[in-house]
């Protein structure tokens, strides 16, 4: 057997059935992982070795009447999931010292499933970023190369997993946000369908873009934890009351006949050689399995970056405003109330959350609602419109799923239009609710490269099967860093 750490949790799940290990010594090897790694790393914000050894205890107890397969399985949370009685942050100072008096629906169910909580990971802030670099607390590193960036703004949720200090990890996807630090970091991350899993105890950025997704090895444990966190939630308005099918069951392999769109907008300037290399070659693996590959045309593609740059701060200045320093976290004094209030926002909220706020608040202004806000959603429309259209001729669509490799710490943190553009091929699927998959698929200079799969709404049964059936017939998902 490999070291416990480096485990998947299918194969941490079949020891742990087989009686060769049990859920604490599983946790206390990624706890020693964890503390190995972590000076290089810096992927947590929060550890919680004492309630992970407990909760471990407790599943070993359970032992023979468990059910669930993530029983008794250590995973890690991004800091912008609350999580009852331990800090959640956002990254941010403004909710520095900030203690959830209750879970998130996501936490509760994988605590019902007895999954055994490891800690809270960093991000940027808010999860405003595509590196990670907007933490107001630490810069996490990529394992691959620890002078890169995980990418973002689930980078701690991605190198953690790179890392193996945990064998999956929540993170949450408003642009981009889990597919693209799972590119860089060589890992599997799944954004689902707007509505497919429940957002309450989700701090808010864009409430209509946000959805949390899992981030592991291997689309196989993606199923197992999608199948956990996914279905109504009648305490999340915009919860979808469709109906959770078997995800596991649906891995059956077999891509024969799938119809998979390749679009031409998606293979721009700007895209590395040597990641349309790796993602092309993926193409072929699932041709020669049996998909049938249709280029196609997503026409409104160019126009995505811009309309998501003002729904995005729209909805998070709307979203912020909350952060006054009266109602939680921090507060910064001042003589008076509007001093307190602008000292609070000014000083505990880092520049990008600031540029958001001001963007956001700009296009929302009486003057500037119809040429900006307005004309974005626009846009959104026709992004839908070109998915509804070419999903009627496919079943699926490939595509990159980030234009670069992992970039090096500092490289982009003073060029926000740069930064911006890690995105241009997820934010689509925000944009139009649809859900997205990425894999790794090869290497380029030495670092993961992913391939993005898009589906239609609810179609993440699908989706995962092509994945898996991919990595059937790759090792992408077996290379581990040595760190
Ligand atoms: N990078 C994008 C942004 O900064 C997306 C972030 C995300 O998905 N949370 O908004």
């Amino acid at each position: 057997m490999s070291e416990l750490h480096q485990l998947t949790i299918t194969q941490a799940r079949a020891a742990l059935d087989a009686g060769e290990t049990t859920a604490l010594e599983l946790t206390e090897a990624f706890l020693a992982r964890i503390a190995h790694t972590e000076p290089q790393v810096q992927a947590f914000l929060h550890l919680t070795a004492e309630q992970a050894r407990a909760q471990a205890q407790a599943a070993d107890a359970q032992r023979g009447s468990a059910t669930s397969p993530l029983h008794g399985i250590p995973l890690a949370i991004k800091d912008v999931i609350c999580t009852k009685d331990v800090p959640t942050t956002c990254a941010s100072r403004i909710l520095e010292g900030f203690v959830p008096p209750y879970n998130a629906t996501v936490i509760e169910r994988l605590e019902r499933s007895g999954a055994v909580l490891l800690g809270k990971l960093n991000c940027d802030e808010f999860a405003m970023g595509s590196s990670t670099e907007n933490s107001a607390y630490q810069i996490t590193r990529n394992p691959w190369d620890l002078e890169r960036v995980p990418g973002g703004s689930s980078g701690g949720s991605a190198a953690a997993v790179a890392a193996m200090q945990a064998p999956a990890t929540l993170g949450t996807d408003t642009g981009g946000s889990v597919r693209q630090p799972a590119a860089l970091c060589g890992i599997s991350a799944l954004k689902p369908t707007y509505g497919r899993v429940s957002r309450y105890g989700l701090i808010a950025f864009a409430s209509s873009l946000d959805q949390i997704g899992p981030l592991a090895w291997s689309v196989a444990d993606l199923a197992l934890l999608l199948q956990v966190i996914a279905g109504h939630d009648p305490r999340d308005g915009t919860s979808a009351p469709e109906p959770v099918p078997d995800y596991t069951a649906a891995l059956t392999g077999d891509v024969r006949g799938l119809k998979i769109g390749i679009p031409q907008e998606y293979f721009i300037e700007g895209t590395e050689p040597g990641v349309a290399t790796a993602v092309q070659r993926a193409f072929a693996v699932l041709q020669a399995q049996g998909a049938e590959l249709v280029e196609i045309s997503l026409p409104h593609t160019k126009h995505a970056i811009p309309a998501y740059y003002v729904i995005a701060p729209a909805e998070a200045s709307a979203n912020l405003a909350r952060y006054d320093g009266v109602r939680y976290g921090v507060r910064q004094p001042g003589e008076s109330l509007w001093e307190q209030i602008e000292r609070t926002r000014g000083e505990l909220f880092g520049a990008e959350v600031r540029r958001r706020i001001m963007i956001g608040t700009y296009v929302l202004s009486a003057g500037y609602y119809d040429a900006y806000y307005r004309r974005a959603q626009k846009v959104r429309t026709l992004l839908k419109r070109d998915f509804t259209q070419a999903f009627a001729e496919v079943d699926l669509i490939a595509t990159p799923t980030s234009p670069t490799i992992a970039f090096k710490v500092g490289q982009k943190a003073d060029d926000p239009l740069a930064m911006y553009l890690s995105d241009v091929f997820t934010v689509t699927a925000n944009m139009a609710g649809i859900p997205g998959l990425a894999v790794p698929c090869g290497f380029s200079e030495g670092l993961p490269v992913g391939l993005q799969l898009l589906g239609r709404p609810f179609a993440e049964a699908m989706l995962l099967r092509a994945g898996d059936a991919y990595q059937r017939a790759t090792d992408w998902h077996t290379h581990r860093p040595t760190l």
